[in-house]
């Protein structure tokens, strides 16, 4: 089988490969993955949470290799790596809390001879399909509520980030999971196109890109999907708000990730009174934040995972710049860097609303600013691009902050803090109808989107039980 050869984008150095497990290796691992649905069942839901603090606990015991891994894989900087894993680990932790607490009903009904019993059963087979920016937490974000509420399992990570993939495999063996719970394929495009067409799917989970997201949704046909995509988040800052505080929020989640988490501020708009402290405040925090190598302690973010990022930069800041956007500070790669994805924060000033970097994600670290007027102004500049992730307004006064967190289509709005702000029991997903997804990851959530009810009525021979 060919392997598909990875450098790091840290060193350009070799990096072992991945190989396509294709449509024949996810109707093997379909099969597999059915057949343990009955060793599931043999577990009670308390017994399958033991298992998954047992994966947090394996998950521990590796950090040393997970977070080695993730530097040279990935290129995000150490700090990061370590609060990578310990999501991670939270997360297995939280979803077995709340999986151990998760309650059915018992509805009172208007016929005295019946009694009914409301429950949450799995839906089966599950397929999940991952992206690389965050491959140990994003990949348990489902895994461990699939596998807490008995569903098994055919998952397929990221293939530029396959030792993180590994690490994942290797831990849930080691916690002692039945055979066959979570069987993962290798691949790209190819082999995620044959799991999210398998038929023999109750279910897709996927986290990606919104046009991936859309070829999924196109095909889903009855089956559940949960699906995590893009965003552009907007951030709001009023007039009233303290620049310095904004700059420091703003710079920290354009950075956050070298900018490749779809909660990152993607592009931000301030009023115009306002505008010229704010752009000074924001360049200046910038310039004291520097891309580097991960094990560099003086490195504020690493270098892009991506070649394919790389590019999209240059086309977004020439586009911006071609459309009369000025280039406040960054713009190119570092020169003197191993590889060409060293690049620096970009600040942008004055974008207009039809550029690029404004309609789409670049997901990159890059911060374009736009004016506004008021706050009459804002609905059509937020609703450029149609997605509806995260958000953030900077505003000192309540009543504004309120009515315009209220009015943003966003999963999630963040009152003068940035945009990338979660936590593994909270619900995070997209608004409904735009281009961020359908459905909600976070341990309470994901729970109730990866099982399905089931009424059980019982028919009682006599009448008058109570
Ligand atoms: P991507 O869509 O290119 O790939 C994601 C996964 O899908 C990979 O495993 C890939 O191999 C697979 N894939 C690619 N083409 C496929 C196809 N045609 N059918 C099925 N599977 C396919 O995305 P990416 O570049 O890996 O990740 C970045 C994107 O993910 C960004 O848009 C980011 O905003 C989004 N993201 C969203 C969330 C969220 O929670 N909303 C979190 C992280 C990342």
């Amino acid at each position: 089988m060919t392997i598909h050869e990875l450098s790091s984008p840290v060193t350009g150095d070799a990096i072992g490969g991945w190989r396509e497990s294709g449509a024949a290796g996810v109707a093997a691992a379909v099969t597999v993955a059915a057949a343990a649905l009955p060793r599931l069942a043999e577990l009670s839901r308390w017994q399958r949470c033991d298992l998954l603090l047992a994966t947090a606990r394996a998950l521990a015991a590796r950090r040393d290799e997970v977070v080695a891994d993730l530097l040279v894989e990935h290129g995000k900087v150490r700090a990061e790596a370590e609060a990578e894993l310990d999501t991670a680990i939270h997360a297995l932790e939280t979803t077995a809390e709340y999986a151990r607490r998760l309650d059915g009903s018992m509805p009172a009904m208007s016929d005295p001879a019946k009694r009914v019993l409301v429950d949450r059963i799995p839906l089966g087979v599950v397929g999940v399909i991952t992206p690389w920016n965050f491959p140990i937490n994003i990949p348990l974000e489902y895994l461990a509520p699939a596998l807490a509420m008995g569903n098994s399992v055919v998952w397929k990570g990221a293939e530029s980030t396959p030792r993180s993939s590994a690490h994942i495999a290797a831990v849930l063996a080691e916690a002692g999971w039945p055979e066959g719970c979570v069987v993962a394929v290798e691949g790209g495009p190819e082999t995620g196109a044959a799991l999210a067409a398998h038929q023999g799917l109750a279910a897709v989970g996927f986290t990606g890109s919104t046009v991936v997201g859309h070829q999924i949704a196109r095909i889903g046909g009855m089956r559940k999907l949960l699906l995590e995509l893009g965003g552009n988040g907007p951030t709001v800052v009023f007039a009233d708000a303290d620049p310095q505080q904004v700059a420091e929020a703003v710079v920290t989640a354009a950075t956050f990730c070298s900018g490749q988490s779809c909660a990152a501020t993607e592009r931000v708009l301030v009023q115009q009174s306002h505008y010229p402290q704010v752009l000074d405040a924001i360049v200046a925090v910038a310039a004291g934040r520097t891309v580097g190598a991960p094990d560099d302690p003086t490195a504020a973010f690493g270098p892009l995972h991506l070649a394919q990022t790389a590019r999209t930069m240059r086309d977004h800041l020439a586009d911006a710049t071609a459309r009369g956007a000025r280039l406040a500070i960054g713009g190119a790669p570092l020169a003197d860097a191993p590889t060409d994805r060293y690049w620096p924060l970009s600040v942008l000033d004055r974008v207009d609303a039809a550029s690029l970097v404004f309609t789409e994600e670049t997901f990159g670290p890059i911060v374009p600013l736009t004016p506004f007027r008021d706050e009459s102004e804002l609905g059509d500049l937020i609703d450029a691009g149609g997605y509806g992730l995260n958000g953030a307004v900077f505003t000192a006064d309540l009543d504004r902050a309120f009515r315009v967190a209220q009015a943003l289509p966003c999963g999630s709005v963040v009152i003068n803090d940035h945009s990338n702000v979660w936590e593994t029991h909270l619900p995070f997903g997209g608004h409904p109808g735009r281009g961020s997804g359908i459905g909600r990851v976070g341990a309470p959530y994901a729970l109730q989107e990866l099982s399905t009810l089931r009424s059980t009525i019982l028919h009682l021979g006599g009448v008058g039980h109570g």
